[in-house]
């Protein structure tokens, strides 16, 4: 048997240093708890000082690694900042999750202002950008690394709302796949998750707006996924744990969805 098959579950990720963005909440949350619990130390970024706190909290509280450090992703003096900090305080950098992210105006095009647009992109585009463009150097100098960012089944295809979210998760999608190519020799491997609608904070928010509350909005949207039901944040953290894991050495460029089989009708 080769090393490969024989790793225990807390071998995975065993010495690795993992950043991940938006992990005071939903997806990026149960992200830092799964790949602390396989064997990574991660820095939790996140704007709200609460919740990031709390998220390194239960990282202790399994007896795993992880420290906070208060980022705006749409800010690049407070991504480089934090990304070279947490960078000197764990020594290196091998894995960077792209997961915070806003959903912004559910508006048509032709009644979305400048300003409603702006505020989408500068968080799901300009945080993507500014965390790798300042993770890059510190994955270079580790002979290499693992990104997954966070695009979304809108940013594949269209739907009947949220306009401005598929077009800035659409250009995560892209952005994956150019930093695929041009850092591949570097070692560098950048892949997308696609998730569906999963319940996390955001999705209870949106849903709770709509007309029947949450309940309606929860069933509406599961009838929208082959399997029947919406997914959980764990279902979306497995997946960027294989991404970031030695197991997907092979896979840059690609474009996962996790999605309850959304993306396939
Ligand atoms: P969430 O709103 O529940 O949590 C997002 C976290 O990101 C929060 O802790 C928030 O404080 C943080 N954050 C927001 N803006 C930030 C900023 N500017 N700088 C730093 N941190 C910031 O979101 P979620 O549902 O867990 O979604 C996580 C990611 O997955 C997002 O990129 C989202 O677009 C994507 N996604 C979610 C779903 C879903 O159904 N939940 C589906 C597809 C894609």
């Amino acid at each position: 048997m080769s090393s490969h098959d024989t790793h225990t579950a807390a071998a995975r990720l065993a010495g690795k240093v993992a950043f991940v963005t938006g992990a005071g909440a939903g997806i990026g949350r149960e992200t830092a708890l799964v790949l602390a619990r396989h064997g990574a130390k991660v820095a939790v970024f996140d704007l709200t000082e609460a919740d990031g706190r709390e998220t390194v909290r239960l990282v202790g509280a399994e007896g795993n690694t992880a420290q906070f450090w208060k980022v705006n992703v749409a800010v690049e003096s407070e991504v480089k900042a934090a990304t070279d900090a947490a960078a000197a305080a764990f020594g290196k950098l091998d894995i960077l999750v792209n997961n915070a992210g806003v959903t912004g105006v559910d508006k048509p095009t032709h009644e979305i202002d400048e300003t409603e647009w702006d505020a989408v992109f500068a968080v799901d585009v300009k945080g993507v950008f500014f965390s790798t463009k300042h993770a890059i150097p510190h994955l270079k100098r580790n002979g290499g690394g693992a990104i997954v960012n966070l695009s979304s089944i809108y940013g594949l295809v269209g739907s009947h709302e949220l306009t401005p979210y598929h077009a800035a998760k659409g250009a995560v999608t892209l952005m994956s796949k150019q930093d695929a190519v041009v850092y591949g020799r570097d070692n560098i491997r950048v892949n997308s998750v696609h998730p569906g609608t999963i319940l996390t904070p955001l999705v209870r928010e949106l849903g709770s707006r709509g007309e029947g509350g949450l309940d309606a909005y929860l069933k509406l949207m599961g009838a929208r996924h082959p399997i029947g039901h919406v997914g959980e944040p764990a279902d979306v953290a497995n997946a960027i744990l294989f991404l970031v894991s030695d197991e997907a050495r092979f896979i840059t460029g690609a474009a996962l969805p996790v999605d309850g089989g959304y993306t396939a009708v």
